[in-house]
């Protein structure tokens, strides 16, 4: 996971669906403020200018695990909070009134977003956890979830690390280690705990994937700490190029490579 800056630009251009889509999500919300719990979502909200947009603000990769999108099938245009349903409040009708907002929408793998189970792997027969997001959100506290359109939605306290709230970098509350496992940074940390339970970050093949990635960062990382102590400087220029290619916003797992650039003792047994 790493942190998505909502208000990115793209040639001077805000990367957000088309005027006439936000215009259409803008009366499909009044449609359903004014209908309440009993409004039917409709496919606005997966509409292809949305899936365009989300693809290009997100650099192709799912918003929770960086997987890159389409690799594995399709994909879901995800709710940050669920539109239908909320696994942990039944009382709740979904948050419908946001069902068509931009802000509330992520791309996400069906990995991260449905409840999948880790297929069986040569070294570990045995099929792994299933889980997956579905329509979990919880809360620090239950009691100050938003009901309706009239609540206040800044008195909730999300458990689930949204990328694009720039109060809430990822990067400072994840880690990996040297199998390529994530972590919180802090074990105490229930935010960064509660969304690798949520999406399923500890799935067996996503850890393999992104120990290629550790491996491949920590051995740039050595290879360049040769080449600055023999002063070749050619080759310290090519190695900090591929370091930067690895911890690019568009890399594939470049949390788990930025966490290796940022303590790369930690990593020195991966290779
Ligand atoms: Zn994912």
């Amino acid at each position: 996971v790493i942190r998505v800056d909502r208000a990115r630009k793209d040639k001077n251009k805000t990367i957000q669906p088309d005027k006439a889509w936000l215009t259409k999500a803008q009366k499909q919300t009044k449609k359903a403020v004014s209908e309440g719990a009993a409004h039917q979502v409709s496919d606005l909200y997966r509409d292809v200018q949305v899936k365009m947009a989300l693809e290009k603000l997100f650099y192709g990769k799912c918003a929770y695990c960086e997987t890159r999108l389409g690799v594995a099938g399709d994909w879901d245009v995800e709710h940050y909070r669920p539109k239908g349903r909320v696994s942990e409040n039944p009382a709740h009708p979904g948050y419908y009134w946001l069902a068509y907002t931009w802000e509330n929408l992520l791309p996400s793998c069906t990995y991260c977003n449905q409840n999948r189970k880790d297929a069986p792997l040569y070294d570990e027969p045995e099929p792994g956890d299933a889980a997956g997001k579905l329509d979990q959100f919880p809360l620090v506290d239950e009691n100050r979830r938003a009901m309706t359109p009239a609540d206040d939605l800044r008195l909730e306290q999300p458990l689930l690390i949204n990328p694009c709230d720039p109060a809430d970098d990822p990067e400072q509350q994840l880690t990996y280690d040297i199998h390529g496992q994530i972590f919180a940074l802090d074990e105490q940390n229930r935010r960064a705990n509660e969304t690798i339970r949520i999406c399923h970050l500890k799935r067996r093949r996503l850890r393999d994937d992104r120990l290629q990635i550790i491996i491949q960062t920590s051995k740039t990382l050595k290879a360049l700490s040769l080449a600055q102590s023999q002063h070749q400087a050619q080759i310290v220029a090519l190695l900090t190029d591929t370091l930067n290619s690895l911890t690019a916003p568009g890399a594939e797992y470049a949390g788990a490579a930025r966490a290796v650039v940022y303590d790369p003792d930690a990593f020195i047994a991966c290779c």
